[in-house]
């Protein structure tokens, strides 16, 4: 138990080898040595610490092979998943492995409720509403679920055409996904906006717009195609 300081005295707040600190609103001064970390355990805290995400080959990852068509999560009328009024549809499942991950439920395939034709008419639906600006996508990883998302994708340029947006989020960046097989190329032509990359906890910072890290980069699409190198184009909208 740490020691309490019963004489209250003025001072600095280092005493021998013992440091001062508050518990339950009591000043107490504790010995430092008893909370270093015991041998082995700070190599393994390092190691987990220098984690990276994994980088996928162009191709390497077949969504095919790996989606089961499932749903973690439909928020319909959220204002967090990008500009204005959203409807947002989480996929389940990811190999990025990023540590620090937001949704690592979400990163099991298997995680959720199957994609259903009454959910995506419920989705329908919910964005027909004039309030609704459109439908984003987030996971999870879309592009490792392109049966779901283009099929959803396809069903809302049928309705509303482009008076409606779509956004999605990605461990992919916008280059590696220009190197893609069809079914994600397909689907990165159909979107409006990427918020792209992995989340790399070392570039951490939650004051950014829509983002977790400082190398995401929220990219218009279609401007992004136009460009005669398809570089990518950042949303015009970007504040930081
Ligand atoms: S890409 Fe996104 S969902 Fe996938 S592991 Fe990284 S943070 Fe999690």
């Amino acid at each position: 138990m740490p020691e309490k300081d019963k004489n209250q005295q003025e001072g600095p707040d280092v005493r021998d080898n013992l440091i001062r600190i508050s518990v339950d609103g009591e000043t107490v001064f504790v010995n430092p040595d008893q909370y270093k970390p015991k041998a082995g355990q700070e190599g393994k805290r390092v190691k987990k610490m220098k984690r990276m995400p994994k980088n996928p080959k162009p191709g390497e990852w077949i969504s095919e092979d790996y989606s089961k068509h499932k749903i973690a999560d439909y928020k319909p009328f959220n204002f967090v998943d990008g500009e204005g009024v959203r409807c947002s549809l989480y996929v389940s499942g990811c190999l990025f492995d990023c540590p620090g991950c937001y949704n690592l439920a979400a990163q099991n395939f298997n995680y959720g409720r199957p994609y259903t034709q009454e959910l995506e008419d419920q989705i329908i639906n919910d964005i027909s509403q004039p309030y609704v600006q459109g439908l984003t996508l987030l996971g999870g990883e879309p592009f490792l679920n392109t049966w779901v998302c283009n099929r959803i994708i396809d069903r809302v340029r049928k309705e509303f055409g482009h008076d409606k947006d779509i956004w999605s989020w990605s461990g992919y960046t916008w280059e590696e996904l220009l190197q893609e097989t069809p079914d994600k190329l397909k689907m990165l032509h159909n979107i409006d906006i990427l918020v792209d990359g992995r989340f790399m906890d070392n570039l951490k910072d939650l004051t950014l717009q829509f983002r977790g890290s400082s190398n995401q980069r929220i990219i218009d699409v279609q401007k992004s195609f136009a460009t005669p190198d398809q570089h990518p184009v950042i949303w015009d909208k970007l504040i930081r």
